[in-house]
């Protein structure tokens, strides 16, 4: 990973050591915040128009008026990366309700939001997508509205810390003895029968994108999708298991709490859709994903 060194700051493109927000800020003080993680391929940004979307239904929900228009918001983030010289990688954003010098909880009637974009070059098609990555299980001790992509993420920290340690990468949070989503990702599991299995949407998962960009591309594949809640134990015994997100895209599962899922290697069905999910962000798959090809 490679942080650029153009950062834009509220209105203005700078070098990333002369970015300064105030201590006072609301994204600071009170984790009021809206951020979204956009990928970029090949110089061009997959599902823009969904991010900016979901970002708007987030700020709404969080009382800050979104400072830009969708036009605005796509050319500051054209601007960031061609500053940047980034062609793979991911445009990360946040929209606070700013700083006004001291520190209330309800704040001002109307919030002037502090802007920040940065980009970071990364490889998206990589290791743990040929490989898989490493689950566990953990309580999900997040707020009730997931639904919201905000900055509230001491849980999710936490789920990272607490999944390293138990030699994992990630976890699979578990709310009322049902799986929610995975720490920063989308959850899915294919069951003996074949089918695939993610969460409904609801306050108690994020809508994501990149699962949103997966279950357009199912039509016609054959593949049966059913969109429920499933448990750990449903997960442990599952065929596949994988991940979705911006940062990650599908990610396959090989291990939930040191136990294999299914052959412990990444499955057909994850291999189909990450094929499904590459070719259609325009990857040349046998050149940069040669395994996704079966
Ligand atoms: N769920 C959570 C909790 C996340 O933090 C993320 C991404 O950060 C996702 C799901 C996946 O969302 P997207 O595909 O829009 O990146």
């Amino acid at each position: 990973m490679t942080i650029g060194r153009t950062v834009y700051l509220n209105g203005k493109f700078c070098p990333v050591e002369d970015a300064a927000i105030s201590p006072f800020d609301r994204g600071f003080l009170f984790a009021h915040a809206a951020y979204e993680v956009t990928a970029v391929y090949d110089g061009r940004f997959i599902d823009l128009e969904g991010h900016l979307s979901r970002l708007r239904r987030t700020l709404e929900g969080i009382s800050i008026s979104n400072p830009y228009s969708d036009e605005a918001w796509a050319e500051i983030h054209t601007d960031l990366i061609d500053k940047n010289g980034v062609e793979e990688g991911l445009v990360y954003l946040e929209v606070t309700g700013g700083a006004y010098g001291m520190r209330d909880f309800a704040g001002p009637e109307t919030f002037t939001p502090t802007v920040f974009l940065y980009a970071d070059t990364r490889p998206l098609i990589g290791e743990a997508a040929r490989d898989g990555i490493k689950a566990i299980t953990l309580g999900d001790t997040r707020w009730k509205r997931r639904d919201m992509k905000t900055v509230q993420l001491l849980s999710q920290a936490l789920a990272y810390r607490t999944a390293r340690e138990a030699g994992a990468d990630t976890a699979f949070m578990v709310e009322d003895g049902l799986v929610t989503e995975a720490a920063s990702a989308n959850a899915w599991i294919v069951d003996a029968e074949g089918r695939l299995i993610t969460r409904e949407l609801s306050h108690s998962i994020l809508p994501g994108i990149t699962r949103a960009g997966v279950l357009s591309l199912l039509d016609g594949t054959g593949i049966e999708l059913v969109e429920r809640a499933f448990t750990p134990e449903e997960a442990a015994g599952a065929v596949e298991a994988f991940t979705t997100s911006a940062g990650a895209m599908v990610a396959p599962v090989i291990t939930l709490d040191g136990k294999p899922v299914g052959s412990g290697k990444p499955g057909p069905v994850t291999r189909r859709i990450q094929r499904l999910y590459y070719e259609a962000m325009g990857a040349d798959v046998a050149a940069v994903a040669p395994w996704a090809l079966g």
